[in-house]
Formats: structure tokens, C-alpha cells, sequence
């Protein structure tokens, strides 16, 4: 029953707006979705878990003994930002000089050194404090662990074992954006990822108000329990009074390749990003202006993105380096990269290029080529970026980009079915949310 309940909401969802839904409806719907969440969810992926419902479990405590025990201790401490080895160790109940001794002359355990703030140091420690082992997660998801032998102590750097779970996050912009995927404890990368996927369709800076409601569906890595990292976004939702706005992650199948899709399947991956710097705003345009160094008025054959000395630059697509070079051009340090023969990109004044890039290196679309600088004719520091076709300079702003290619034909068959689920399931996380939010 609860079943047929949800297959009837999703295939209404798509058509209705929540506009409609009343709120008696609402009162119906909150229990029963909020009891359904796994369910709807589960389904992402066929091995993962479920983060989102914490269940708990009455269990028999063991009366707490303060008598005096010899059995060893566990201790358990996160390493606080400016924390020394010495001072984690403090805290962790371990005094012990031959493991103090150990550590700061053991290759692998040396590495203990380099402690990264948020990260779990755990001992196990004799009541005197002599140290059993000791276990750190260094941030490339290794584990170290020192462990004491019977003739001194050995240390050992592993993989560090991991679950994959799904994590699935919806909320409604009270403030910005980024205050909302604060809230939600959303982490960095997966914001990131949510820019970038959406970044064709939304202005993340002026685009999204008050009261616009998102959904996010993202792998997570979890070791003991600790999150060390995140990975792709599986399926995301932007929704205004107007629009909803869907993606979802689809590999063909025999591929090793995915791409983000539109559920009627429409790539969202853009041929070319409107931006090759981060946070910058266009400081001069594709125009008749005065040049300011050689005092004379000239077209302006591309667009000046303001930007400090050392802000990254980025391959606007996929592409390779036809020319990288500092020459008496105007330009300074600049590289050109082509991209399916037709358009080419250049980016100039650079202050320094990514090493190891030379002439006919392979790029991808969102590479970080080199640093913002203010090499060649320039007053001052920002990026001058030209757009080409067939080799004549256009205004990337006024073109209407070419779009990246739709699923194939043949893989349709394949596709329909999982963007049908991600579509239903997206709608529901999305009437959940509204519930919570009104
Ligand atoms: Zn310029």
C-alpha cells in the first residue's frame, strides 16, 4: 500500500506544481514521506547504505566501574587547528618516552608530524600511560598505525578501508546559496560540483532567491564511521516558482565515461564554461576602446577578466596546447589551445604556466593552464581571453555556444528508465523538503 502511495505521488509529481498541493494534503504527506526517505533512496545505487535516518536502539549499559582495572584504554581526540603531536598525544592519556622516541625516528611514523585539523587520533594506552597503538587517517585516506611488538614498536601505512554510503541533502535558500550548503553541512567539493554541473544554466552569483529549493544525491566515504571524503554527485535538483531544473549521472553502459544529463536526456556538460577564472567579474569587452598603453583607440579583440596576480586560469573546454610561449607580441606569457579544430582559445598576460604543459598537451575542459599575472602590454594584472573561429576572433559573450551532444540513439533504451526513477525520486526529496520548509 505505502508502495502504490509513492507511485502514485511520483507520477503526479512531475505535473504538479507544489503551488497546488494544499496544505491538508501536506499533513498527509509529512509522515509518510519522512518513513519513506530510505526507501525512495535506496535505490541510487545497488551496494550502498543509507546515511540519512539515524535509528536508535535502547541497549543494556554495563554498570560503569571506577574500581581500579589494569585492562588497557582507548582514547579517542580530533586534532585542533595550530595542535602539536605532543600536545594530541597529552590528550590522549599516552606518556610514553620510547614511543615519543620511536615516532620522531621512524620513516613511517614521522609522518605523524603533519597532523591536519578535523582529523581523529586514536591510543590505546596502558593505565601508566604506555602507549599499544596508536591510529591516524592522514588526509590521502591512509592509515597510520604504530603498534607496540614485543621488541619495541612497529608503524605501518595502509589504504585506509572504506564504505561507500549515499548522502542525500535538500534545503531551501533562506539567505545565499553558500549559506545554505553550509548549514546542510554540505562539504566544499560537492558544492563545487553542484556549481559546475548547473553552472550553464544558473548564475549562482545573482541567479537563485529567497525561498528556491535544491536536492543533492552524492557518494561518501566513510572509515570507523568518519567521513574522508566525498565523491560524485549522483543526481541533483534546482527548483524556483517557475522551473525545476534536473541532473543526473548516467554512464553508458560497457563505458567508462559519464556525464551529467537532464532527464530527457540533454547533456549538461557545456562545450565551452563562460568563465576561465573563478569569482571574477569582465573588467573590458569585445570593443572599439582606448587602449590604455599604446594610447590610441583599437578594437579590443577579446575580454578582460579582473583578477589578482596567482588566481588560477582554466581551459574553458577540452582541447589541446597549440602554442605556449613568451614572446614580443603584447601578450606575455600566453597559450593557445585548440579545441576540434574549428574554435581555438587564448589566454594571455599569464604569470605562470602549469608545469609540464607544452605544445600539444592534451587539456580538459576546466584544467587549471597556468596563473593570472600581468606579463606583456598590460597595466596591471588580469586575463585576456580570446574566443576564435577558424582563427578570427569573436565575442564569446554575444555567441551562442554550440551545445554538447545528446544520449546516443542506442543507449536510450538504457537511459530512460534511470532518469524515469532519478526524476521520481528527485520530487520526492523536493515535496519533503517543502513540507519542512512551510
Ligand atoms: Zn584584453
Amino acid at each position: 500500500m505505502i508502495q502504490d502511495f509513492v507511485k502514485r505521488i511520483s507520477t503526479r509529481s512531475a505535473s504538479i506544481t507544489p503551488r497546488f498541493i494544499s496544505r491538508s494534503w501536506l499533513i498527509v504527506l509529512i509522515p509518510s514521506c519522512i518513513t519513506l526517505t530510505a526507501y525512495g533512496v535506496a535505490e541510487f545505487g545497488p551496494k550502498e547504505e543509507i546515511r540519512l535516518n539515524t535509528q536508535t536502539e535502547p541497549i543494556a549499559t554495563p554498570p560503569l566501574s571506577f574500581a581500579q582495572n589494569d585492562s588497557p584504554i582507548w582514547h579517542e581526540d580530533v586534532i585542533r587547528a595550530g595542535d602539536t603531536l605532543s600536545a594530541a598525544l597529552n590528550r590522549l592519556n599516552v606518556d610514553d618516552k620510547d614511543a615519543a622516541q620511536f615516532i620522531k625516528t621512524d620513516p613511517i611514523a614521522k609522518s605523524l608530524y603533519e597532523l591536519h585539523t578535523g582529523r581523529t587520533l586514536r591510543a590505546k594506552t596502558e593505565r601508566s600511560g604506555a602507549l599499544l597503538e596508536l591510529h591516524y587517517l592522514n588526509n590521502k585516506s591512509q592509515e597510520i598505525k604504530i603498534t607496540r611488538q614485543k621488541d619495541g614498536f612497529k608503524a605501518s601505512i595502509d589504504e585506509a578501508t572504506t564504505q561507500q554510503h549515499t548522502v542525500v541533502k535538500s534545503g531551501t535558500i533562506n539567505s545565499s546559496f553558500y549559506a545554505s550548503t553550509d548549514q546542510l553541512n554540505i562539504p566544499d567539493d560537492v558544492t563545487k560540483q553542484l556549481i559546475d554541473i548547473f553552472s550553464g544554466q544558473i548564475d549562482f552569483h545573482r541567479g537563485l532567491q529567497k525561498g528556491d529549493r535544491f536536492s543533492v544525491v552524492y557518494e561518501s566515504f566513510t572509515h570507523d564511521g568518519i567521513e574522508i571524503k566525498t565523491g560524485k554527485i549522483l543526481a541533483a535538483e534546482f527548483s524556483d516558482k517557475n522551473k525545476t531544473l534536473q541532473a543526473l549521472w548516467y554512464t553508458p553502459p560497457g563505458s567508462t565515461e559519464g556525464a551529467y544529463y537532464t532527464p530527457d536526456g540533454h547533456s549538461l556538460k557545456q562545450s565551452f564554461l563562460k568563465n576561465p577564472v573563478e569569482f571574477s567579474r569582465i573588467s573590458s569587452g569585445f570593443k572599439l576602446r582606448f587602449h590604455p598603453v599604446l594610447k590610441s583607440w583599437r578594437q579590443h579583440k577579446g575580454i578582460d577578466f579582473a583578477a589578482s596576480t596567482g588566481t588560477k586560469i582554466m581551459s574553458t573546454a577540452d582541447g589541446v596546447i597549440s602554442k605556449i610561449t613568451e614572446d614580443n607580441s603584447g601578450y606575455g606569457k600566453h597559450i593557445e589551445i585548440n579545441h576540434d579544430g574549428k574554435y581555438s582559445t587564448l589566454y594571455a598576460h599569464m604569470s605562470a604556466f602549469t608545469p609540464g604543459l607544452r605544445q600539444g598537451s592534451k587539456i580538459k575542459q576546466g584544467e587549471v593552464i597556468g596563473l593570472v599575472g600581468a606579463t606583456g602590454r598590460v597595466t596591471g594584472p588580469h586575463l585576456h581571453y580570446e574566443f576564435k573561429i577558424n582563427g578570427q576572433q569573436v565575442d564569446p559573450v554575444a555567441l551562442k555556444l554550440p551545445t554538447a551532444k545528446p544520449i546516443e540513439s542506442r543507449y536510450l533504451a538504457h537511459f530512460q528508465p534511470i532518469a524515469t526513477q532519478t526524476r521520481n525520486q528527485l520530487a520526492f526529496l523536493q515535496r519533503i523538503e517543502q513540507a519542512r520548509a512551510e
